[in-house]
């Protein structure tokens, strides 16, 4: 049997909705985990099942500030992801980003470890090409209310090549595409978490223009099993890699599709189209496919009754006067 090296592990963002899962994932591995958090968007309650693990240790920082720790390895997942939450601070949001990418590299250079970056699908911004491959280069807008975040993540991958080049840093750069499941905040305000919470509140589902842009989603634990795949790849393979799935459906379909599986009666209403708002994107998995073997296996609707049942749950738990 292969003995396992227990490696010490930084997770930033650890309290968030993948940070939390990746720092279960690995304590699960026999790992040591810091999770360092600024409370942001995240919060205890995603973490509090692990805060009895004598390997688990949280440490409340803001990335936005030098940070010398000593760990193996470095996943970086601190970052508002929602909309509605990086565009409240954009500032922030830039200096998460950028700041902090540039403080886990300083990090990275000095300890000459590994470190992950979760980069986004929002570096292709509203794409030209479809389905959207590594080699594409994007259609951003620099100026609008998602550039804080697209621009800032396109700047942080910027940082790690450049790092890679002249300091050698073992980087690991993915392209995350939307990610759902339980421990998504009920008011993160994303598509799955607005319309589960919504529908199991019989409210109306609130479909922001005509309901026909499209998205591709990835169920959390295929997305970790391939995060963690990719650090434990040769160094040599540093990306950028997309993942995601490359199942595609329109706002609409899910819509009726949560509508379906919580039996709930809920109206759908349209709202305005945010500005920007990319009209479609699937991501092409084919480099994470050759490279790491990689492809997810949770159907959207498997996926979505295990993240509908978390919702039910949370929703029950909160008192109804509040
Ligand atoms: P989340 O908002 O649930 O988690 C982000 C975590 O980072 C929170 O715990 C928050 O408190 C923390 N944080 C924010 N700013 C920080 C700072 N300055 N210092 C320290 N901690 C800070 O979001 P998520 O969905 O878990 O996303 C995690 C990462 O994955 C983000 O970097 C995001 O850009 C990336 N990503 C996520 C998705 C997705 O669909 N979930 C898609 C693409 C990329
Ligand atoms: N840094 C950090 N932790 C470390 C090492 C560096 O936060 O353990 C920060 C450092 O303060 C700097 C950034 O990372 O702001 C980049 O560090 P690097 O050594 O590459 O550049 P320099 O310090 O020479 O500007
Ligand atoms: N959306 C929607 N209703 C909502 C929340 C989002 O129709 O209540 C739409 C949004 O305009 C976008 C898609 O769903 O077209 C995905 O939005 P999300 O905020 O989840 O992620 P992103 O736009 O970053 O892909």
């Amino acid at each position: 049997m292969r003995e396992l090296k227990r490696k010490r592990i930084l997770v930033t963002g650890g309290a968030g909705f993948l940070g939390s899962h990746l720092s279960e994932r690995l304590l699960q591995m026999g790992h040591e985990v810091l999770c360092v958090d600024n409370f942001y968007t995240g919060t205890r309650d995603n973490i509090l099942h692990l805060l009895s693990n004598p390997y688990f240790e949280v440490l409340r920082h803001d990335i936005c500030f030098p940070l010398h720790v000593e760990v193996d390895e470095i996943y970086n997942f601190a970052c508002p992801a929602s909309p509605r939450h990086y565009q409240a601070d954009p500032i922030q949001t830039i200096k998460t980003s950028v700041f902090g990418a540039l403080h886990l590299l300083g990090l990275a250079k000095r300890l000459q470890c590994k470190v992950f970056q979760a980069s986004t699908s929002e570096v292709y911004g509203d794409p030209h090409f479809h389905p959207q491959k590594e080699e594409y280069w994007g259609n951003v807008n620099p100026i609008g209310f998602r550039s804080c975040y697209d621009e800032g993540k396109r700047c942080a991958e910027t940082l790690f090549f450049d790092y890679k080049r002249t300091s050698l840093v073992p980087i690991k750069v993915a392209r995350i595409f939307n990610t759902y499941g339980p421990r998504m905040h009920p008011n993160d305000g994303r598509v799955v978490s607005n319309f589960i919470v919504q529908a199991l509140k019989n409210q109306p589902l609130t479909i922001y223009g005509d309901g026909m842009q499209t998205r591709s989603f990835c169920y959390v634990d295929d997305l970790i099993d391939v995060v963690i795949r990719f650090m434990d790849a040769p160094e040599s393979i540093s990306g950028p890699i997309n993942i995601g799935n490359p199942t595609e459906y329109r706002v609409l379909d899910l819509a009726e599709e949560i509508l379906r599986l919580t039996g709930s009666s809920s109206p759908i209403i349209h709202k305005p189209l945010p500005s920007d708002d990319p009209k479609q994107r699937r991501p092409d998995i084919s480099l994470a496919r050759n490279l790491l073997g990689w492809q997810p296996k949770t159907s959207l609707e498997e996926g979505l009754k295990a993240t509908i049942s978390y919702f039910d749950g949370v929703l029950s738990a909160i008192p109804k006067c509040v």
